[in-house]
């Protein structure tokens, strides 16, 4: 551990007054950042990729829980003064790279295991994970903060309300968890829902074979009416809806949600067949 201040005072000490537009929702409690950097698990041998320092007190958790490396990408240039603080009190463990994180060349990392442990802007959260399922080999690991109610997407079962499209782009690739929930007013500013933690284990291998950009277009058209039956639904890729289910061994009066995530595999793969 170090002397670093309270996190209250280095917002108010480099003006770090939370904006909407960058999702800024800071978390001041070092228990809680604490509990989060744990739950990535071993961070000695590894770089950890955080999204979104802030004012840094999730980044002084990873730091004081063994992370070999931090890096951090920032948006807002005024919290990149406050975390010359933390980097001086981490002697070459720290690198700050000031930019957007949706446009990161990941080929920045270096060779060896990376995590990526982060309390995501809420804005951009499903896109950055979208982008990192595409690039999943260069990741050990993956601890993030969501909104609940995306959190409840990520780790969905077929039949349940919250299943759709993310439950099955992300659960092909990846063991997902819901690790534990955290409460609206650990936040700064508190927002208007409670977060979760959510855990993803890379599978040694996809649950099942499909591409990529078919799965989404598949999973988009059949969740995007999920009321009604795949038959209809999936009318909107152009392709004649009842065959492409007959060529998956799927049931075209099925609506979405039944479908799990090897069916959804089988109706892509059949899709590239027929098209
Ligand atoms: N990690 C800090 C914490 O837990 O207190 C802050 C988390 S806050 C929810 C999200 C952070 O992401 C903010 O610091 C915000 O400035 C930053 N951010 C927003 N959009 C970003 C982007 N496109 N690229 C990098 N950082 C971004």
């Amino acid at each position: 551990m170090t002397d670093l201040p309270p996190l209250r005072d280095v917002i108010s000490k480099y003006g770090l007054a939370a904006k909407k537009s960058l999702g800024q929702n800071f978390l001041l409690d070092l228990n809680l950042t604490g509990r989060i950097a744990r739950a990535a698990g071993n961070l000695e041998h590894c770089t950890v990729l955080e999204i979104g320092p802030g004012p840094g007190g999730l980044t002084r958790a990873l730091l004081d829980n063994g992370a070999h490396k931090v890096i951090a990408v920032e948006r807002d240039s005024r919290s990149i003064e406050a975390l010359k603080d933390v980097q001086a009190a981490y002697p070459g463990r720290l690198e700050v790279i000031e930019g957007d994180a949706l446009k990161l060349d990941l080929s920045i990392l270096p060779e060896g295991p990376v995590k990526i442990v982060a309390n995501l802007p809420y804005n951009i959260g499903t896109a950055l994970l979208i982008q990192w399922l595409e690039n999943l080999e260069r990741f050990e690991g993956l601890t993030l903060m969501f909104q609940r109610e995306v959190g409840d997407r990520l780790t969905a079962s077929p039949g349940e309300k919250s299943y759709g499209r993310l439950s099955v782009l992300a659960q092909r690739l990846c063991y997902v968890e819901k690790m534990f929930g955290v409460d609206r007013n650990a936040f700064v500013p508190p927002p208007k829902v409670w977060s979760s933690i959510i855990g993803f284990q890379p599978r040694a291998k996809p649950l099942a074979q499909a591409d990529p950009k078919v799965l989404e277009a598949v999973t988009r058209a059949g969740f995007g009416q999920r009321r009604k039956m795949l038959r209809s639904s999936l009318k909107t890729l152009g392709v004649d809806a009842e065959a492409l289910c007959k060529a998956a061994n799927i049931d075209p009066t099925d609506r979405a949600e039944k479908i799990d995530v090897a069916g959804w595999c089988a109706l892509a793969r059949a899709l590239e067949d027929i098209s």
